[in-house]
């Protein structure tokens, strides 16, 4: 089913999150296993990560490195498919313009398709490390452009003309949002007009970085609605675990903790205590979300799913 269905269906506020596929040579059970407990908070749909190549050096007896290209997480449709099989909810492939060509984006979609998946989250994605973004030859350069491609798929309209009696696929497709602005855009209203454009493509909903104050979340929400933007904005919650994700955290997305967050973070000499912190804020701030309505909730699980279960346990 679409995510705007299940959004439209709901009663109150929704459960959902997002989880990473396992490191290549780590099993899939684990991963299962491990979030099976979320299940009791009833998610209409699981997020599935995608990753895209990065770059390892590989050290050669003569003492020359060769560059070598990976992925460290493949396996994005196989878990979709695995999620759905074995709890029968909807999961949603995050897909990327990065290291993708419109032809593989096309064969992908039409895997997602087959398997019975229903919505995709389209990304640009992030350059592989300390290198800036650039799209491949034959590839997207904006999330934008792939909401395009996927919505003239959704009009059985694929990319060479010759696909004749083209199926049409029926994907819900969702955006990223930043509540803190995006950090290559110059200011928030130059990255609002380009979600816009994202929304104004076809895209139906909007799922945000993650942030620790409910009060960006809702002055973006705010701005969201002024430059004419009326699609559900889905917040991201991650509950801080650990001593080095407080700066991590900031580091790798952009964000700001607030000072009565890092006020408690700054007394704790543990991972332990980190994570008492951390669950108490995140519960305090879906608590106050929930109170204002929003969508859902959208856990950050970065495949742990411990914190999230104590969070929502105190929510729903
Ligand atoms: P876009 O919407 O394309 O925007 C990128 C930047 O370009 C912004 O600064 C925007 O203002 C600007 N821009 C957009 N269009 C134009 C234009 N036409 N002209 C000029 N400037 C423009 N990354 C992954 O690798 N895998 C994931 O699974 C993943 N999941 C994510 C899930 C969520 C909910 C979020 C919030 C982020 C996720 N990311 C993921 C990270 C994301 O890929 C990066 O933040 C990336 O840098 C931007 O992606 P985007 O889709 O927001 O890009």
């Amino acid at each position: 089913m679409k995510i705007t269905e299940h959004l439209k269906n709901a009663k109150s506020t929704l459960f959902s999150f997002e989880i990473l596929p396992p490191l290549k040579g780590q099993s899939l059970r684990e991963l299962l296993e491990g979030i099976a407990p979320l299940m009791e908070f009833k998610p209409p749909f699981v997020d599935v990560t995608y990753h895209r190549e990065e770059y390892i050096y590989k050290k050669h007896p003569n003492g020359l490195l060769e560059k070598v290209s990976t992925k460290k997480r493949p396996g994005t449709v196989g878990i979709c498919a695995a999620i759905m099989n074995r709890f029968h909810v909807d999961a949603v492939p995050h897909l990327l313009c990065g290291g993708f060509t419109k032809e593989e984006t096309e064969n992908a979609l039409i895997d997602l398709n087959f398997i019975g998946v229903d919505n995709v989250l389209a990304l640009r994605g992030d350059a592989p490390k300390a290198e800036r973004f650039t799209p491949e030859p034959a590839g997207h350069s904006y999330a934008s452009e792939l909401v395009e491609q996927i919505v003239k798929m959704n009009q059985g309209k694929y990319l060479h003309e010759e696909t004749e009696n083209s199926f049409h696929t029926d994907f819900c497709v969702g955006v990223a949002g930043y509540p803190e602005k995006h950090f290559e855009a110059p200011s928030l209203k130059f990255d609002l007009k380009y979600l816009k454009e994202k929304i104004d493509k076809g895209a139906e909903y909007i799922v945000t970085q993650m942030f620790f104050d409910n009060q960006k979340y809702f002055d973006y929400v705010a701005k969201v609605r002024e430059a004419g933007i009326d699609v559900p904005v889905i917040p991201g919650i991650k509950p801080i675990t650990t001593l080095s994700q407080i700066t991590m955290l900031p580091r790798t997305f952009f964000l700001d903790l607030p000072d009565a967050l890092t006020d408690e973070l700054e007394k704790c000499k543990t991972n332990a205590e980190v994570k008492e912190v951390g669950i108490a804020w995140a519960i305090q701030q879906c608590k106050e979300l929930v109170d204002a309505k929003v969508p859902s909730l959208h856990f950050y699980t970065m495949s742990k799913a411990d914190a999230t279960y104590k969070v929502a346990k105190e929510v729903f």
